[in-house]
């Protein structure tokens, strides 16, 4: 299987899903953009990017089965 960029739908700072229709704060980052609940989540974000892209990234593993 392909290793597709996708876009992330989990708020990398507080762990909500949601549709990325409906975030109110989307960031580009890399490849990929992160969606977040709140423009405080994606400051928070953009003061320790790499913590949460490997937060995200663990998370992710556990819900992929
Ligand atoms: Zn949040």
């Amino acid at each position: 299987m392909a290793d597709v960029e996708r876009e992330q739908l989990i708020d990398p700072v507080c762990g909500m899903r949601m549709d990325p229709e409906e975030a109110p704060a989307v960031l580009t980052y890399g490849t990929r953009s992160y969606y977040f609940c709140s423009d405080t989540h994606k400051e928070e974000f953009e003061r320790n990017p790499e913590f949460y892209i490997e937060k995200a990234r663990r998370e992710e593993g556990e819900q992929a089965a």
